[in-house]
Parts: structure tokens; C-alpha cells; sequence
């Protein structure tokens, strides 16, 4: 008999996969049980990765897997929740025992580190894409939000922005750097980190945040729409990794930090009246987040500034190494 559907998915899916106690019900029926714990809301949400769009051919099946699992966590993440259930739909064009074995193995390390459990999906033929719905806990009311920062809150993130950026743009031919930084960078385009501890320990702290998918000046536009507040940025305190500066002009690091996505790190805003539990709370943590500017009173209104002076940004620097037209 064939390799049927519901063999790939008891091979690949259910298998050595983590089992929690809150899941009455897994794989295998029409749909799954799960029991939310008293005093708990769920948080839900969905990241659809396509071919051709999200990743190509080149990217290893086991980044596919980890990508799609981090950033739905990273989302989740955002929230302050604690991520629980996913639910995963894959398309595939055929019954590839490598790739399969591969993208399972890296959303498994995944599930097996946040003690997540796949708890149902759906598997079809076709073009191939993934699609995973995750499902978080969160004590009642203390999600984090995009719609919280007030005018004098403090602007933090976490990590170092725009490596990703980098490793795409170095793919694309539209920058050359060392092999060793290569490295470093492709990393982390393909295996990003969900920032899942710094989201729950955020959530009686910040008063909004967001995860970067799109850039930094793209993400924090949604919360300043959201909260309907600008922010003034101090473009030196962006936190760069050695390998982007040392790849591209400074102005250059700093256009990638804001404008280049998939980073997943954490951009949120602190009012001034939590900033000392939020440093004492951030003192044990390893990757302290930096503060990059404030809240302001200006509705949209996003200043870029370098030593209180408006920041003008690459154009003017033709020395930029893989140029500012290809950059765009
Ligand atoms: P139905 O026909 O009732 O929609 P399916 O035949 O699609 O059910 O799936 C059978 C069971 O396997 C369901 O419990 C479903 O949630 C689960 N499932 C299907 N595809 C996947 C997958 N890729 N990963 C995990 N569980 C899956
Ligand atoms: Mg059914």
C-alpha cells in the first residue's frame, strides 16, 4: 500500500512529538480538546510561509520548519502569552521522506524546547506552503498590546536589528561580506530566536509591544498608529551586531536595522513609572534590551535623529558599500 496521508502524518507528526496535560484530545479525531486553565485567556495566531515567497529552494527544510514555528512564537511573544498548541496545515507538491524528516525535525526542536504540542492540521498536494496556527496562555488581562504606549514612555529593543536583512540582501547579490559573518547572519535569517521569556516577563511592565517582522520603522509605525502617539529615535542606539557594522557604512547598518525585516526581536514601550521594575527585572536578563528613544505627542509622526539633529539617512553617503539604489 501507498504511502497515504495518514501515514505521513503518524511518521512525522505524532511521533516523539511532546504530549502536555492540558490536551485532552490530540491528533487524530476531527478536531482537538485542549482545557485552558481557569483565570487564562487564549491567544491565537497564524503564519503562512509559501515557495517562492517566504523561502526558495536553497533554504533547508529544518530552517523552514524552525522559521515557521519561531515566528508564530514570536508573535505570541508579542503578546506576553505562553505559547501551548499549534496547529499545522502543509501543502506539498509530493511525499519527500528527506525534506519531510527535516522540516518535522526543526519544528520539533521548537515543540520540544517550549514544550508546545501539535495538536492537529491538515495535509494537502500542492504548490508547497505551511501554515501554523499557535495558541498561547496569557493570565487573564495582561496581554501586551500595540494600542498602550503613552507620550514619555521609553522606546527598548531587544537583541541587534537588521542582521537578517543583511543575509537576504548578501543572497540577492546585493552585498558582499565575509564568509565568517555570512555565517552569522544567515543564522539568524534562518533560525531566528523568539523573544518568548522577554514577552512574559513584559507583561505587567511595557505598556505596548510588537514583535519585527517588517523593520523596526515599520513596527513601531503600528504601535504609534495604534496608541496614536509618535516617537522620537536616536538612530546611534540602535543595537547593531559587529557583523553588520563591520559589513556596511554605519549609516548603511543603521538603514538595514530599521528597514529590513524577519528579525523577531522585540520593539515595546516602558512609562517612566515602571522603568525601575523594568530594569530590575532586566538586570538577571541575558540580552538586556536597549532603550532608542520616546514616546511623543505627535500623532504618526516618527523623528529619526542623530545628536538631536534630524538624521538624513544613507543617501547622501556614496561610499555605502552595496549602494543605497540597490539597497531599495
Ligand atoms: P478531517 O478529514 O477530519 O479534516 P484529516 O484527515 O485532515 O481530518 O486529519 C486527520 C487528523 O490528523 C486530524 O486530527 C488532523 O488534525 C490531523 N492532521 C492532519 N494533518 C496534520 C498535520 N500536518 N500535522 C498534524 N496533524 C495533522
Ligand atoms: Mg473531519
Amino acid at each position: 500500500m501507498a504511502f497515504g496521508e495518514f501515514d505521513l502524518i503518524s511518521t512525522y507528526f505524532t511521533q516523539r512529538w511532546p504530549n502536555r496535560a492540558d490536551v485532552e484530545l490530540g491528533v487524530g479525531d476531527d478536531g482537538a480538546i485542549l482545557n485552558v486553565p481557569e483565570e487564562n485567556q487564549l491567544v491565537v495566531v497564524t503564519d503562512t510561509m509559501v515557495s517562492g515567497v517566504h523561502f526558495d529552494e536553497q533554504t533547508p527544510a529544518r530552517a523552514i520548519g524552525h522559521k515557521i514555528a519561531a515566528v508564530n512564537l514570536s508573535d505570541l511573544a508579542a503578546m506576553g502569552a505562553e505559547p501551548a498548541w499549534l496547529s499545522l496545515a502543509i501543502t506539498l507538491p509530493e511525499v519527500d521522506h528527506e525534506w519531510l524528516t527535516s522540516f518535522s525535525h526543526g519544528l520539533r526542536e521548537i515543540c520540544d524546547y517550549y514544550d508546545c504540542q501539535l495538536v492537529g492540521g491538515d495535509t494537502t498536494r500542492g504548490p508547497l506552503s505551511v501554515t501554523l496556527t499557535a495558541h498561547g496562555l496569557l493570565p487573564k488581562g495582561h496581554a501586551l498590546r500595540r494600542d498602550g504606549a503613552k507620550p514619555g514612555d521609553w522606546i527598548y529593543v531587544s537583541g541587534t536589528l537588521g542582521d537578517a536583512g543583511l543575509a537576504l540582501a548578501c543572497q540577492q547579490q546585493r552585498c558582499k561580506v565575509s564568509d565568517s559573518h555570512y555565517r552569522r547572519v544567515l543564522e539568524r535569517l534562518y533560525f531566528p530566536s523568539p523573544r518568548v521569556a522577554l514577552g512574559q516577563n513584559l507583561r505587567d511592565v511595557a505598556s505596548s509591544a510588537i514583535d519585527i517582522s517588517d523593520g523596526l520603522q515599520a513596527d513601531l509605525g503600528h504601535i504609534l498608529k495604534a496608541s496614536n502617539v509618535g516617537a522620537r529615535l536616536d538612530v546611534d542606539e540602535i543595537p547593531l551586531s559587529m557583523a553588520l557594522t563591520e559589513s556596511v557604512t554605519a549609516d548603511l547598518a543603521i538603514q538595514f536595522a530599521l528597514s529590513s525585516g524577519d528579525d523577531y526581536e522585540l520593539c515595546f514601550t516602558v512609562p517612566e513609572s515602571r522603568r525601575g521594575v523594568f530594569d530590575t527585572l532586566m538586570a538577571r536578563h541575558p540580552a538586556k534590551p536597549t532603550c532608542i528613544g520616546r514616546v511623543t505627542s505627535e500623532p504618526g509622526k516618527l523623528r529619526l535623529e542623530r545628536d538631536g539633529e534630524p538624521w538624513q539617512g544613507p543617501e547622501a553617503d556614496t561610499e555605502s558599500v552595496g549602494g543605497y539604489e540597490h539597497f531599495r
